[in-house]
């Protein structure tokens, strides 16, 4: 079955070999509601398809993903039909339109991607900003460019981090909180000696021996590969993973409320380019607060 998108590519590049490219290359791959409904259809179908054992998940361009998408060019919320789990109320008064998006679009999401039967592979390259490490991190190995940096500036927005925070367990407690603390980029070879991402390779290299990668692991017997994922992604959740996330969701959601009390916007954005902080500012935040006065 051909799979058509607007802001994905669908490739088959080797037998059993599924690849998902992120198609934004003008806009770094950011993730907004298109994309993200994109992602789920196409990874639900290669997680269907019999024939596929193993998942690439590739950015088309110089980088891998510029996070979420904050133009405001699409819609807000996805609709009903395009909702994978039941929060709705995406308009709802006070925080909880924007409650239930978050849950909906960043937590939940991610969360299932995550979890997913398959083996999948980010192939990382360029710049892998804030959201983009949700989607890195959702995989189930990392292989990046010489050129990868990932980046995280959630301090700067007076945020604690992302709405799906592996940050502990990418990095281990101390790099991770000295990441947070000190914020910016986290270099590929940084990044490979901390466990995070298991091959540094170079940037002309890279979509080649992602691919052979996941020939490799395609050799394998399909049902024992998932098996095994589930395995391993179980001694993280034995440990508190899901807990520790759920509890840092929560924490993310104070960090909005607390900026939304401070200045009005759910992230301190006097750091931003100046462009973003005029466009965050003139399109605000839809809650039905009442006024103050
Ligand atoms: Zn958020």
């Amino acid at each position: 079955m051909a799979l058509e998108f607007q802001q994905l590519i669908y490739e088959r590049p080797a037998p059993h070999v599924a690849r998902i490219v992120m198609n934004r290359p003008d806009k770094r791959n950011a993730q907004g509601i298109v994309m993200t409904v994109e992602l789920e259809a196409a990874l639900k179908h290669a997680n269907h398809d019999p024939e596929v054992k193993v998942i690439i998940l590739a950015g088309a361009g110089d980088h891998f993903s510029s996070g979420h998408d904050l133009s405001g060019t699409e819609p807000r919320a996805p609709s009903e039909a395009q909702s994978q789990s039941h929060w709705g109320d995406f308009d709802g008064p006070g925080w909880e339109g924007s409650y239930s998006r978050e849950k909906e679009l960043y937590y939940e999401i991610t969360e299932r991607w995550r979890n997913c039967p398959k083996p999948t592979i980010a192939e990382v390259q360029g710049s892998c900003i804030m959201g983009g490490n949700m989607l890195a991190w959702a995989c189930d190995l990392i292989v990046c460019a010489d050129d990868a940096r990932f980046i995280d500036v959630c301090g700067d927005m007076a945020m604690p981090g992302l709405e799906w925070a592996g940050y502990a367990w990418e990095l281990g407690p101390r790099k991770a909180k000295e990441w947070l603390f000190t914020g910016g980029a986290l270099s590929a070879q940084d990044a490979e000696r901390r466990g995070m991402v298991n091959h540094v390779v170079a940037r002309a290299e890279l979509s080649r021996l992602t691919l052979e990668l996941a020939q490799r692991i395609a050799e394998k017997n399909r049902f024992a590969l998932k098996l095994m994922k589930e395995a391993v992604n179980g001694v993280q959740d034995a440990a508190g993973r899901r807990q520790s996330m759920a509890l840092a969701f929560a924490l993310h959601q104070v960090g909005h409320m607390q900026n939304m009390l401070v200045s009005g916007l759910p992230i301190d954005v006097s750091k931003l380019a100046p462009a973003i902080q005029e466009r965050m500012r003139a399109r605000g935040v839809r809650t039905s607060q009442p006024d103050p006065a």
